[in-house]
């Protein structure tokens, strides 16, 4: 099956401001919130913008997660529910 040109897995791109962004693959880009994390009453995936307070710079953008008891401020995501992909934006551990 050919899904248009989307990406099939999600990556982590670094911007020029130094931002660590998820460019998530088509099925993540299907259910994120489009209101980029300004709705806080969803539940589900969001891509929020996150800024980093001392520079006030995009710091990154990562997958993160809405719902149950987590629905402020949410749970990031370390991996894609849909392609498996790794989308941590923060430190690695390894
Ligand atoms: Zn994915």
């Amino acid at each position: 099956m050919n899904e248009d040109m989307r990406p099939i897995e999600c990556s982590v791109t670094v911007t020029d401001e130094g931002a660590k962004v998820v460019v998530p693959c088509w099925a993540l880009e299907e259910c994120l919130d489009q209101s980029y994390g300004r709705g806080t009453k969803y539940q589900g995936l969001t891509q929020p913008y996150l800024v980093n307070m001392e520079t006030h710079k995009h710091s990154r953008s990562p997958i993160v997660f809405k719902g149950g008891k987590h629905t402020k401020p949410g749970l990031t995501v370390n991996y894609c529910p849909f392609c498996g992909s790794n989308v941590k934006t923060h430190e690695e551990e390894e």
